[in-house]
């Protein structure tokens, strides 16, 4: 058991702060908040909390692992005249350049990058069309080493042909039925499934149905981009006469687990529709700045919005502040505590994905996101002397203008420190070191392809 003494609860939805309390956590859960419970159990290990504040810990609801070895890429890459030649030029190449040793250093590096910054929950989307078969375990082992929860899923595609689209579904359905084998085995899993696609405009009615087997006999959800980039949208209606999102609902692919990631171009009668179907959006406003696809201007309508950073990193703080001040830019209506309900949200994501698991029996959290007596012990201790009065009604002040990853002190998932007193408690040296060789390789691949 580990108890948090003196803390003062932060908290993101509603927006709070708690007076100095105690807050225990054991078997992954916190089990008790009330003053001297350090006197209660004191077998339990003390961590001085005076100070500080102690928060759930920060979900990224779309990111891509196999991207963390692109920082500072050094390759030869032809300049694109739009994103369908981005993707041409840099992406493709760089995740047929993925190996299964690339991949793992990768993963390793990017969940430790999380880690670091107060985020302990990764929702990831993978491509690596020359290395598939495995790579969904070899991801999950890093989540693992480091001590991250988290979503997994392949990006399934026909721009490799029918092969390679049958190879990403079948990796796909492998990886949920291993977790659902462990868990049916009563083994407390940190990471689940969902049944991963690139975008509508690589993905035939083929492949398509293929994906809504997977998804029905799973009973995952499909985590696709949709719309990131306006020929998405306009493919769509020049090759199957269908707005995307309608298309991928009459093939039964919408619903409470799905995650359609940007969705920059969906048409107000698709927001409307995805709403209806309750999926979740992912919004990452830095990614869409960066490959200049434009402004999400239907951002406020959308029922389920949770943020992520499509691979640039995982500083859930900077990101928020990226989503904040771009949309400040565009005009929108929505404040930073809008964006702190988004930022909260992801944790809905895992709790609709954590009711996977059996009814009873082991003590599996069902509530994330919350400093509350049963939910999930994934905490961030901020070491951060507020220059400020900070109270519930601008902790999103706080983080849009302040508060930033640097004051992640330290941070649990399943009740066991990942971070602490800023120290990676997992092999962080030996993870860039490996990160590093990894990448030289990668990059070399990638002159190859
Ligand atoms: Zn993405």
């Amino acid at each position: 058991m580990t108890v948090f003494e003196n803390v003062r609860i932060l908290s993101f939805n509603p927006p709070s702060v708690s007076a100095p309390t105690d807050v225990s956590a054991d078997g992954g859960l916190i089990t008790a908040i009330g003053p001297g419970l350090s006197s209660l159990n004191p077998q339990a290990e003390r961590v001085a909390g005076e100070g500080r504040f102690l928060s759930p810990g920060l979900v990224c609801s779309h990111t891509h692992l196999y991207s963390a070895l692109a920082r500072g890429l050094l390759v030869t890459i032809q300049p694109s005249k739009d994103f369908a030649q981005q993707l041409r030029n840099l992406w493709w190449r760089l995740d047929r350049a993925i190996d299964l040793p690339i991949l793992e250093a990768s993963a390793l590096a990017g969940c430790a990058d999380a880690a670091l910054a107060g985020v302990t929950g990764l929702v990831d989307h993978h491509a690596g069309p020359e290395a598939i078969e495995g790579s969904l375990s070899v991801i999950r082992k890093a989540y693992e080493q480091v001590g991250l929860r988290g979503l997994l899923c392949y990006e399934t595609t026909d721009r490799n042909g029918i092969e390679g689209a049958r190879a990403g579904v079948a990796e796909n359905v492998r990886f949920a039925k291993e977790i659902a084998a462990d868990r049916a085995a009563g083994k407390a899993v940190l990471t689940e499934a969902c049944i991963g696609a690139h975008a509508p405009f690589t993905i035939g009615d083929a492949t398509l149905g293929l994906l809504a087997d997977a998804v029905k006999s799973t009973g995952r959800g499909l985590h696709i981009h949709v719309a990131e980039d306006k020929y998405d949208a306009v493919d769509s209606r020049h090759r199957f006469s269908l707005d995307p999102l309608v298309r991928l609902d009459r093939a039964g692919l919408l619903d409470g687990r799905t995650i359609i990631g940007h969705g920059l171009w969906l048409s107000e009668s698709e927001v409307e529709l995805l709403s209806e179907r309750d999926g979740f959006l992912a919004h990452n406003a830095r990614s869409n700045m960066n490959n200049g696809v434009g402004y999400n201007t239907l951002l406020t309508k959308h029922r389920n919005v949770v943020l992520g950073t499509d691979g640039m990193g995982a500083d859930m703080l900077e990101e928020f502040k990226f989503a904040v001040f771009r949309h400040r830019e565009s005009g929108g209506p929505w404040w930073p505590g809008d964006f702190l309900v988004c930022l909260d949200r992801g944790n809905r994501l895992l709790e609709r994905y954590a009711a996977l698991g059996p009814a009873s029996g082991n003590a599996e959290p069902r509530v994330f996101g919350r400093v509350e007596e049963g939910a999930a012990a994934d905490l961030v201790l901020w070491d951060y002397d507020e220059p400020t009065p900070l109270s519930g009604d601008n902790v999103a002040g706080h983080i849009a203008f302040g508060l930033s990853s640097r004051s992640a002190g330290s941070v649990m998932v399943a009740g066991r420190f990942v971070v602490r007193d800023r120290k990676a408690l997992f092999d962080q040296t030996r993870i860039a070191a490996k990160a590093r060789e990894q990448a030289a390789r990668m990059w070399k691949r990638m002159e190859e392809r």
